[in-house]
Parts: C-alpha cells; structure tokens; sequence
C-alpha cells in the first residue's frame, strides 16, 4: 500500500528503449487477404435502382426500417448538417448485429466505399457494403480527422449523467433503443440490451495528435449528401439523428442545432445479382 500523497516516481527508460522502439508496424489484418466484393457487379445494379420506400428520422429522434438482402439503402442528409447514429441486425435473429469493433480491425476506423460492416462473433459475416459515399472526398484532414467512424460508441444517458450529473433522454443510445423497440414490439428494457456500438455516419471524427484522445468536429456534410450501404443479408436497421446535430460542439443535450436524416430504401434489378455470393454465417464450429 502506498500512502496517499505518494508520488509514483517517474518509469526510466530501459537503455535499450530506441531499439524496442524502433520495430516496423505490421497491418494487423492485411490488405488483400480479405475477400474483396465485386464493386463493379454492384456499381452495374445501382444503375437500375429503383426507390421503395423512405422514412424521415426526427432531429434527437431515432427511426428503424428494414431492408432485404440484395437491395440498397441511402442515409441522406435533407436539411442541414446532421450527423446519425447506426445500427444493424439480421432482421431474423437480433443476436448477430453490427460488430463496430471488428470492422474496424478488418478495414479502418472510419469506412467509406468498398468497405464493410461486419456481423458479430460467432456469426462473423459481411452484413452491408459500402457502395457509394459522397463526402469521399473528404479523406482525411490536416487533424488526422476523416468521416464516418468505427471507433465511437455511440452517445448515451449512462455516460452523461456520470460526467455532468443529468438525465437526458434523447442520447442516441436511447433513440436507438425506442425505434428497434417499435419495430420489433419490444419494451424499451428488452429493446436496450440489443443496442450495441455504431457506425457514425457522417461523424467528422480522430484521435489527437498529442494525447491520442477521441474528437470530434463539425462535420462537412451538407443536404443531398449520402451514403449507400448493399444489404447483403435481410436487415432491420436503426438510425438516431445525434442531439449533437454536426457534432462540432456538444451532445447529449438541446443544446446543439438539429436537422432530421432520410434513409431511403432502393430495389435493383435483381436479375443482375442471381448469383451474388450472400455471405453464410462463419463456417468455423468450436468442436467441444
Ligand atoms: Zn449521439
């Protein structure tokens, strides 16, 4: 036990630190040993999109809508700039969802076109393509700061209320859970536990410089702007439109200016993917 105006003494470097130091970054899941989709069979099939249905997420509401595999879905910016909290799941079985973290060790912390949403342990499967993104141009900026982010959770009452002692009920943590609630009949209780980490699209989002913390900024995003996802397996998906609205300042709160989101939902002409390779849960069985 150390007493508790103890200093720790600072840690030495061992003399031996710039060499252990010095080994050259290995990419953990290395470009090229994931099985690319075919964008160009995809890119063939948008030509024919054809829009079924649309719904309007409410600015600091949430909104959750279905999607079967081999068709389109757009997240559309309409009235300003909005940044929207998602989630995924098999529209059959609620346990395998949108697994944020593996998907950011397949691909990167933020996704754009050709990349992946991955499905959770022990499903593990391609649950959506990026197909279109028009704010790819974006990349990354001078903060190392890029768009639609795999590494936040998503904002949440739990958190807000440990860090500024208040009750808010619109965190995007709750908007989620209603709206999959109202889809599937659930009480929000047996809603929340399927809510899990998102993909913030449109998110303007990096990790300092200095001290490797998350941050965020206002976001680029613009009306008309979207972001188009190919469902790969049926899917019910779940979208808040974050009470930080652009995220250049705060969340968890009315403080910030907020717009409502559109999702709208496209069918191709399915002839041109009979036979798309629809991604079977992982193959791989524990033998005890
Ligand atoms: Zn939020």
């Amino acid at each position: 036990m150390t007493a508790k105006s103890a200093i720790p003494a600072p840690i030495q470097a061992p003399a031996d630190a710039a060499e252990r130091r010095a080994h050259r970054p290995v990419v953990v899941y290395p470009n090229g040993t994931l099985p690319a989709p075919d964008m160009a069979r995809l890119e063939e099939a948008r030509a024919t999109l054809e829009k079924i249905d649309e719904i309007i997420v409410p600015p600091r509401d949430g909104g959750a809508f279905e999607v079967p595999k081999g068709h389109f879905f757009r997240v559309v910016s309409i009235e300003g700039p909005q940044v929207g909290d998602l989630n995924l799941w098999n529209a059959a079985d609620l346990s395998e969802r949108f697994f944020s973290g593996k998907t950011r060790a397949l691909h990167a912390t933020h996704v754009s076109v050709g990349d992946r949403l991955w499905s959770s342990l022990p499903h593990l499967r391609p649950m959506a393509t990026i197909t279109h993104d028009t704010l790819a141009w974006y990349g990354w900026d001078e903060d190392g700061a890029g768009l639609h982010d795999v590494i936040g959770t998503r904002c949440d009452p739990y958190t807000n209320r440990l860090l500024s002692g208040g009750d808010y009920h619109h965190c995007c943590h709750s908007n989620l859970t209603r709206a999959l609630g109202g889809v599937k009949g659930l009480a929000f209780r047996e809603a929340e536990p399927h809510v899990h980490d998102v993909l913030n699209v449109f998110m303007c989002t990096g990790f300092t410089k200095d001290t490797h913390q998350y941050f965020m900024k206002a976001s680029p995003v613009r009306p008309g702007d979207y972001i188009e996802f190919f469902a790969e397996i049926d899917l019910i998906g779940a979208l808040s439109a974050c009470p930080g609205g652009d995220c250049s300042a705060t969340h968890s709160s009315d403080a910030a200016a907020c717009y409502p989101l559109k999702v709208e939902i496209f069918r191709p002409d399915m002839g041109l993917l009979k036979d798309w390779p629809f991604p079977a849960r992982n193959g791989y069985r524990n033998p005890e």
